[in-house]
């Protein structure tokens, strides 16, 4: 165990001073894209993901084959597990966590909410907690969402904007992981950096998503169901490819400062930070499924109704100049070239003629 920690950490880089990233949540989506990326530039990346049964077991799996294969290890287990990533931070001297580790979707959450507390509250202060008693203290970035913006009509959304009426309890949680990761840069000296992630799609990408869920659903040949808001307007999403979402999360890491206290105890101004990750192009959920099935080559039944109470908003849209500016983020992916991506993949990774183990 301790010896696959140290190969998984160990860099492989020509030159500048490479990262050691410790990457919660790395089985997922974003953790599988963003591990790869830092382990194929030469950082040090360890994984960790408690493999919930959230959504399919298998894909999350897959992913772990193939950042394994790649040279990154994931340990199995919980951020809550306070002696395992004490563990961890004895064997590798991490410089940087990249935290994405979270209980995801909307709505869910109206029927799970203790399992968002125990992943997006405890989880990550339990992770605080920990680093902030390292030696040396990580540099911490870590995701938060779009969906902290609530029921803000001001759109484009940007970092300065009210965040003080959460639609979802799904968001209400992230809010509250943000204004932990504020007290403990303030308190400890921990460097933080807060990235509001808009609408993340793309290859390996969530089943719980409606890119996935409607793909799934027009190669069935079943009716898709188009929510459009009360007054009758369209539903849009600032949907952001996963290629970028990476870049902005390096750029992040990249450009993080060290913490400036060490042993639990604060030693100077440490740095706080906080980004919206988007694509600054929304689109109404009703053109994702005309691309989708034009992609598709399949005529889509749809239904469209008005959108239930269910948390989720009527429209995201991200002002990225912060981004731009701070961390050199340029997204460059439109969504049919993006959908195209995710669907090449869909049909590769479903194909009952594939053969499995080449994951
Ligand atoms: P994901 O569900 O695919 O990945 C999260 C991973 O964390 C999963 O593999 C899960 O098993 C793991 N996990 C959950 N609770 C854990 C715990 N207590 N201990 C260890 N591992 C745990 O989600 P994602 O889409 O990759 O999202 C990554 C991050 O980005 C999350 O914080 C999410 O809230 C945030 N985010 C995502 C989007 C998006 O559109 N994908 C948008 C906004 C914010």
């Amino acid at each position: 165990w301790e010896k696959r920690v140290t190969k998984s950490t160990r860099h492989n880089s020509p030159s500048g001073s490479p990262l050691t990233v410790l990457v919660t949540g790395a089985s997922g989506f974003v953790g599988m894209h963003v591990s790869l990326a830092l382990k194929r530039r030469g950082d040090g990346v360890l994984g960790i993901d408690n493999f919930n049964r959230y959504y399919d077991i298998n894909l999350k799996r897959t992913r772990a084959k193939v950042l394994s294969r790649a040279g990154v290890f994931v340990v199995e287990g919980d951020i809550n597990d306070v002696h395992l990533l004490r563990k961890l931070f004895d064997v590798v001297a991490f410089t940087h966590v990249m935290h994405l580790a979270a209980q995801a979707g909307v709505r869910y959450a109206m029927r799970n909410p203790n399992s968002y507390v125990h992943s997006n509250i405890a989880g990550f202060v339990n992770l605080l907690e920990v680093s902030k008693s390292a030696n040396p203290q990580p540099a911490i970035v870590y995701a938060s969402s779009s969906s902290v913006y609530g029921l803000n009509s001001k759109t484009p959304f940007s970092e300065k904007d009210r965040t003080d009426q959460p639609a979802s309890l799904y968001a209400a949680t992230k809010k509250a992981g943000e204004e932990f990761a504020h007290t403990y840069n303030h308190i400890y000296g921990l460097s933080v950096t807060g990235l509001r992630f808009f609408t993340v799609y793309g290859p390996w990408g969530r089943p719980d998503m409606a890119v996935y869920l409607f793909t799934k659903d027009i190669l069935k040949g079943k009716q898709i169901t188009v929510f459009e808001s009360p007054d009758g307007g369209s539903v849009t999403r600032d949907f952001t490819y996963i290629g970028d979402i990476v870049k902005g999360c390096l750029g992040a890491l990249d450009t993080a400062k060290k913490s400036t206290g060490s042993g639990g105890k604060k030693k100077g101004n440490a740095q706080y930070r906080i980004f919206n990750l988007g694509n600054t192009s929304p689109v109404p959920v009703s053109e994702l499924v005309n691309i989708l099935e034009k992609l598709l080559k399949v005529n889509v039944k749809r239904k469209v109704v008005p959108m239930p109470i269910n948390g989720d908003v009527r429209f995201t849209h991200a002002n990225i100049s912060r981004a731009q500016r701070e961390l050199g983020y340029m997204p460059t992916t439109d969504l049919e070239a993006g959908l195209k991506k995710f669907v090449r993949w869909y049909l590769d990774f479903h194909s009952p003629l594939k053969n499995k183990n080449v994951w």
